[in-house]
């Protein structure tokens, strides 16, 4: 399959749920291997967010994600509807601090993606196959992924309420099934939240017009449900939307019990964790890293190149007892330098660049600047070190990344980088 993003673009217009301001959102087609990306074209700069878990800011009744002063709330049902509809790259133009929640469903994000008409942008997508089972388990809450060709997600929630009890529903996910069965799906909330999510400073656009209210003897809204399960099936599509923020597609099986954005978020961290272990075939094994990096022993410090993406980078370095700098780093107490944290994190980062450029065999990438470096937990024999980065500028040859490294779950360190790309003498 490949990649796919918007003919053209799309407005849609109404207030958010929680912040009951009125705002614009705009769809824009987006180039190959960028993504889902969010600007807020309100704020100086227009400041972007990728659509991704590192940038979740909030789960608490809806997911929000930001980067810097920038934030955008509720952004589960736009996500759900593009990953319904199988988009992969687009730009999301949003004038405010929220989308608006329109009638409570994905429904009139799909009509408005399916008005602009869906492109096929001829690069091969790359999809995620979960591949060993992976189980996660929180305060009655439990999520499963399970292998299994295309993408299915089975969900159950269970209230003690008069008139929600316990609903089931399990549909493989395709755009034609989305469409029909997931996306008409009303968001829900209880008559006796409302008071305390009012406090919260939560629900000021909520109206019986976006959203199901349930009282003790049924709905208070005056239109009918539009299924007899809608409830589940909204949290099919919230839970798709959650799986957005993975940036790639997963097929396999999703069982998803009593689970709501914190929890899918959660998930979801785990999954991806689980994801990158797995042999990948879209990765560089070191052949290919040697073919592109002027870097050898004892410097080369990239073992393997996980992901890659246009501005975006993930790779590992296995660190063994066998290392050179760890005969005297320290005898008897091996730790790796910390500066050869920050170079190996640059190697990975250098091998995004040289991936960016015309004739990267000509050039080098040479270092600038390094700032904001923290260090956080020792690296030591026996650990994997990887790396993750971030491209966010690159003009004229200078190019400023962020980078994270990580032990595991656990941050190692991070810093931003500036570097430029020089010719080889
Ligand atoms: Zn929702």
């Amino acid at each position: 399959m490949n990649q796919r993003t918007l003919k053209g673009e799309v407005h849609l217009e109404g207030i958010g749920l929680h912040t009951g301001e009125k705002v614009k959102v705009t769809f824009s087609p987006a180039p190959p291997n960028s993504g889902i990306r969010l600007r807020r074209t309100d704020l100086r700069d227009g400041p972007e967010i990728p659509a991704r878990i590192e940038f979740v800011t909030s789960t608490h009744h809806r997911t929000a994600i930001g980067q810097g002063k920038a934030e955008i709330q509720s952004v589960e049902h736009l996500l759900s509807a593009l990953y319904g509809l199988e988009v992969d790259n687009i730009l999301v133009l949003v004038d405010g601090p929220e989308p608006p929640i329109l009638d409570g469903s994905t429904l009139p994000y799909v009509e408005a993606l399916l008005e602009a008409g869906i492109a096929d942008q001829g690069v091969a997508r790359k999809t995620w196959r979960i591949a060993t089972p992976c189980f996660y388990s929180n305060d009655g809450v439990e999520i499963f992924a399970l292998p299994q060709k295309g993408l299915k997600i089975s969900f159950t929630i269970a209230y003690d309420h008069p008139f929600l009890k316990t609903q089931f529903a399990s549909f493989p996910i395709t755009p034609e099934i989305f469409r029909k069965e997931i996306a008409p799906a009303r968001t829900y909330g209880f008559e006796d939240w409302v008071e305390r999510l009012r406090m919260e400073g939560l629900i000021r656009g909520g109206t019986l017009e976006n959203a199901i209210v349930i009282g003790e003897k049924g709905i208070l809204n005056k239109t009918p449900l539009r299924f007899e399960d809608e409830f589940v099936r909204h949290k099919i599509g919230d839970l798709l939307g959650d799986l957005a923020l993975l940036g790639v597609r997963v097929e396999g099986h999703i069982i998803a019990i009593k689970s709501g954005h914190e929890t899918h978020v959660e998930f979801m961290r785990k999954l991806r964790e689980a994801i990158q272990m797995q042999d990948e075939k879209g990765g560089f094994d070191i052949d290919e890293i040697l073919k592109w990096m002027p870097h050898r022993y004892p410097f080369l410090l990239v073992d393997r190149i996980l992901e890659l993406s246009e501005n975006r980078v993930i790779g590992i370095k296995n660190v063994t007892i066998n290392e050179h700098f760890f005969q005297g780093h320290f005898p008897g107490q091996p730790v790796m330098p910390g500066v050869l944290i920050i170079e190996a994190m640059a190697q990975v980062g250098g091998f995004l660049l040289l991936h960016r450029v015309e004739n990267p065999k000509n050039k080098l990438v040479y270092f600038s600047r390094i700032d904001k470096v923290k260090f956080r937990k020792p690296v030591r024999p026996g650990d994997q070190l990887r790396s993750e980065l971030e491209m966010i500028r690159f003009r004229k040859g200078l190019c400023i990344m962020k980078g994270k490294g990580f032990v595991g779950n656990e941050i190692i360190a991070e810093g931003e980088f500036t570097a430029v790309v020089v010719e080889k003498k």
